[in-house]
């Protein structure tokens, strides 16, 4: 899963305009952040194998630390404490509604992987929707379309901001499209690195957006 984890982004915005989007976009990848870069140290691991799902190609086959259950709730609740600290007023909500975004990640996660989730001992999950397409893609963009309509409608456009939300999610869905049919990474260092300029690329564009929305009453 890779753009279907910005609905959640979109969706707790609707619901806590406090916290910029940027940051939201941030939260739903964090677990990739980290994945990507300790797949750049060579801490965690994955091999590209191709056709190993319809939907990806990665065979993640070691990522207890940012991918276990127990690792996803740890860095949910960092993040979402690290957020927290920069705001005074609503501060348990901040947390709670970053924290929640974070481990949507893991949640999504949880529908398309193969059984690569660690959760203790032998055991790792994942529903492997992945395996088919005609499911899996349509999934992503459902969820990246129904966070954006949450989005434009709880959090209210100035000037053309709608006009620029939905090119946004647009070139998002192009984005995804690009990812499942186009060239298969060349190697994990080039997908992890990949991965990273996109979520900050991703980020920044979120935080365009929401110069086009009205500010929210502090
Ligand atoms: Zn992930």
């Amino acid at each position: 899963m890779f753009i279907g984890h910005y609905g959640p982004a979109f969706g707790a915005k609707a619901a806590l305009r406090r916290v910029p989007l940027w940051v939201y976009f941030i939260a739903v990848q964090w677990l990739d952040v980290i994945w990507s870069s300790l797949v750049l140290l060579g801490i965690e691991k994955v091999r590209i194998v191709p056709g190993f799902t319809e939907g990806s190609a990665l065979d993640l086959y070691f990522m207890p630390y940012t991918h276990g259950l127990i690792g996803a709730l740890i860095l949910s609740a960092l993040f979402g404490g690290i957020i927290a600290i920069f705001f005074r007023a609503q501060r348990t909500a901040v947390f709670f509604v970053v924290a929640a975004a974070v481990f949507s990640h893991w949640i999504l996660d949880l529908v398309v992987h193969m059984p690569d989730l660690w959760i203790w001992g032998d055991l790792k999950v994942g529903f492997g929707l992945w395996r088919w397409l005609w499911i899996s893609l349509p999934l992503e963009l459902l969820s990246l379309f129904l966070g954006a309509w949450f989005y434009a409608r709880y959090v209210p456009a100035r000037g053309r901001g709608n006009l620029w939300l939905w090119l946004f999610v647009a070139a998002m869905a192009g984005v995804e499209l690009y990812g499942v049919f186009g060239p298969t990474p060349a190697s994990p260092q080039a997908e992890a690195q990949t991965a990273l300029m996109a979520y900050g690329a991703l980020a920044f564009l979120a935080g365009l957006t929401d110069l086009s929305r009205a500010k929210p009453a502090l």
